[in-house]
């Protein structure tokens, strides 16, 4: 990058306000990104009191100051609330500390509290500066020289509550967390038909409790961006869960948001809706308030890598930008990093705290975006208890749901959402058993509401599935089938397999006339390699499994000089080899696109030969199942071990079927939900308008999109199963700076 030459000086780094998971990875990325670069980086300790303190607070980096921290919560430069900064002087004494320690840049992290301040000490940059040679405290030079100080912000919160990122850091684990803790307490919940209030935080925003309760499926909640809309919601709510009793279930969960009030503004608390429920259900409430286990714990896959990205592209903008430069807030908008003016971020989040605070929820709910919205209209549907009956002059139409290729988590979650969403838009469900190989067999069953309940947070496949695509005679006889049972539409929802399946049905249509209906698949594999989508259902929560288990891995080898060769799956698809590498702290990853040389492992090699003579004890290297079919993960393992002799000791782990199982993250649910509806709604709009194309659903630059399923072979590398466009390579650099071992020859490496 090239590094704006005005403006010598360091750079510096630091979090404040409310800790979050995902500061440290964060951190570490803004300190070996600078490091590579040539600048000189500073940690500030506790935040802005720091900053106020100066001395000791001001703390040089190296390259193996944040190692080994990816994985540990919170912040390891600590973070403090700083009355002080919140006065002019303290603010003052800010600007010389900087001046003194010669930074020239500075990144923060943290909420809107923080990110406020640090846009106010842009903005009063030269009238401290003016005041302090005024005093005598600074010489007259330094108006020149330290005009400005260029400055990105990072949003570091788990209330996902700031304006101009999709995603805070620490978001995501929050809700990990809470995810967790609701399915724990529905299977108690469920043993002893009791109800549960559970509060999670944000005060001023409802997305963890509006998508914990989307995750886990809960009955209602409460968030402050939609009070109930009467005075009449105690009543109702008690109908609601009632209804859903008699229905057949043996649990209630209801989630409320700290900040949740009715619709004049008065609190709703999580002790005002259990006595609700108490009075009204005559049945033991029991209120759960999760506090600060919400903020605590190893950081998720994603805020994991999300962190990382942005810690670089905050040091590529301090750096290349001059002393004038707006500050900037460093997000991520659509799967991809954006900058955003951070002043306008900080209005932008004041204006939604306002707006609900003065009761223009329609306001707030604008500011949130349209997915907001869509996910409080998903949530409305799927937790009722029952659905709304067909309307007398409908067409009921049949869609049949069906697996096809190997079970990835989330699948549940989707068949629920289609099911659910299906019947309530008052059409016929059909669920196919076991695959294709089940149509082929006949298989075929009406999925009722209550057939569904509990799938949200369940791994697994409770249909069925298996790789079978149909051949020859099997498309007469899926024909047959169609016909007979009278089918409109169907939803596949699987991998690879699915995709070709529903290609052949294509070119099946002049002879089997039954195949001209509306065909959709939504992409389901942890390997992550289909068209039409970045993220496939299952690969967040196959990542995060690859994430815990190198996590203990790592933790096993505390006293002996030991390098991992961890094998992770993907077949020809490296997503979850290079996102578990930059997740991880990998110093190699071997992918299939990039291939394997015995030059490559010969530069490995005397990589980790040197590193570990310069006193590295740990070595981790993640390899793609199919990187290469000769050098194998065994012959890696050997290879290492043989040539490290008494230096190091090599162990292999293939991660093997761990990855396909468990439960699935919340973003996978709600991903599997969000696609869930958009197929149910477009299979319904082309039968309804004579249409019947075959597609792909999928997440495309953050919007859902559809692909034309005629264009498959162009757009893939058949041999290799995967999209001949894969955005995720890009990713490749940053990874490789990371993973380096140090900026300078003499440096000892990470991990
Ligand atoms: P968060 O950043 O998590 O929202 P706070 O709101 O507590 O946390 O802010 C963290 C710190 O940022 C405060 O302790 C204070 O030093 C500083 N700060 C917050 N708001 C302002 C403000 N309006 N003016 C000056 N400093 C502020």
């Amino acid at each position: 990058m090239p590094i704006a030459q005005s403006l010598d000086g360091r750079l510096a780094i630091l979090t404040s306000g409310g800790d979050s998971p995902g500061m440290n990875p964060a951190l570490r990325s803004v300190v070996r990104s600078a490091l590579d670069q040539g600048i000189d980086v500073v940690a500030v300790t506790e935040g802005f009191r720091g900053l106020v303190v100066g001395g000791e607070h001001f703390r040089t980096m190296d390259w193996d100051s944040v190692g080994g921290i990816l994985h540990l919560g919170g912040t390891t430069i600590g973070s403090a609330r700083s009355p002080e900064f919140r006065k002019r002087e303290g603010r003052r004494s800010a600007v010389r500390n900087l001046i003194e320690h010669d930074i020239a840049r500075l990144i923060v992290i943290g909420g809107d509290g923080s990110l406020t301040a640090a846009d106010l000490l842009h903005r009063e940059w030269s009238e401290h500066v003016d005041d302090l040679i005024g005093a005598g405290d600074l010489p007259p030079e330094t108006a020149e020289k330290r005009s400005g100080i260029v400055l990105a912000g990072l949003a570091g919160s788990i209330d996902n509550d700031f304006h101009g990122t999709d995603m805070t850091i620490g978001a995501d684990t929050a809700l990990h967390r809470i995810t967790q803790a609701i399915d724990a307490l529905t299977s108690t919940a469920a043993s002893h038909q009791r109800t549960f209030v559970v509060e999670v935080m944000g005060r001023n925003c409802g997305y963890l409790a509006l998508m914990s309760a989307l995750a886990t499926g809960a009955d209602a909640v409460f968030i402050p961006e939609k009070p109930p809309e009467d005075d009449d919601w105690a009543r109702r709510l008690c109908d609601r869960l009632r209804a859903g009793r008699t229905a057949g279930r043996r649990d209630s969960i209801v989630v409320v948001a700290e900040g949740a009030h009715d619709r004049h503004g008065r609190e709703i608390s999580s002790s005002d809706v259990r006595e609700v429920l108490e009075r009204g259900m005559a049945e033991e409430v029991r209120l759960t308030i999760l506090g600060h286990v919400q903020r605590g714990g190893a950081p998720s896959a994603f805020d994991r890598t999300m962190s990382t990205l942005l810690g670089h592209a905050a040091v590529e903008f301090v750096l290349t930008e001059d002393a004038g430069a707006e500050p900037q807030l460093i997000g991520v908008r659509n799967n991809r990093i954006q900058h955003q003016p951070l002043a306008t971020c900080v209005r932008q989040t004041a204006a939604a705290a306002e707006a609900i605070a003065d009761g223009r929820h329609e306001e707030a709910l604008r500011i949130r975006g349209g997915s907001f919205s869509d996910n409080i209209d998903s949530l409305d549907t799927l937790l009722r208890s029952l659905p709304r009956p067909p309307r007398p002059d409908q067409r009921r139409l049949k869609i049949a749901v069906v697996h096809s290729g190997a079970p990835s988590p989330g699948m549940n979650t989707a068949v629920r959402a289609a099911v659910r969403l299906g019947l309530d838009a008052g059409h016929i469900m059909l669920g196919v058993r076991n695959g294709f190989a089940g149509f082929i067999e006949g298989r075929i069953d009406e999925l009722g509401w209550m057939s569904v309940r509990g799938w949200s947070s369940t791994g697994g496949c409770e249909l069925g599935i298996n790789r079978r695509v149909p051949s020859g005679h099997d498309y007469y006889t899926i024909a047959r089938t169609i016909e007979d049972r009278g089918i409109d539409a169907i939803l596949i929802i699987g991998g690879w397999s699915a995709y070709r399946t529903a290609y052949r049905f294509l070119s099946k249509r002049e002879a089997f006339p039954a195949f001209d209906i509306p065909v959709i698949c939504l992409p389901a594999t942890i390997s992550n390699n289909l068209p039409g989508s970045e993220l496939s259902i299952g690969a967040d929560t196959a990542l995060n499994s690859i994430v815990e288990a190198v996590d203990k891995i790592k933790q096993s080898a505390v006293a002996a000089n030991r390098c991992f060769v961890v094998e992770v799956m993907g077949r020809y698809c490296g997503y979850l080899a290079l996102l578990g590498g930059l997740s991880t702290g990998a110093e190699r990853v071997y992918l299939n696109e990039e291939g394997v040389t015995l030059a490559d492992l010969k530069d490995d090699l005397d990589h980790l030969v040197q590193g570990f003579r310069r006193g590295k004890r740990l070595g981790l290297i993640i390899r793609n199942e199919m990187a290469n079919a000769t050098y194998t993960t065994p012959f890696m393992a050997a290879l290492f071990e043989e040539e490290g002799g008494d230096l190091f000791e090599v162990r292999q782990a293939i991660l093997g079927h761990l990855q396909q199982g468990g439960n699935p993250t919340p973003f996978d649910r709600i991903l599997a939900t969000r696609l869930a509806k958009r197929c149910i709604n477009h299979l319904v709009d082309e039968v309804e308008n004579g249409r019947s194309s075959v597609t792909a659903i999928g997440l495309q630059g953050g919007t859902i999109q559809n692909l034309d399923l005629r264009d498959l072979p162009r757009i893939v590398d058949s041999e290799h199963q995967r999209p001949t466009d894969q955005w995720w390579l890009n990713l490749r650099p940053i990874a490789r700076i990371l993973a380096q071992s140090g900026p300078k020859p003499t440096m000892r490496s990470e991990m």
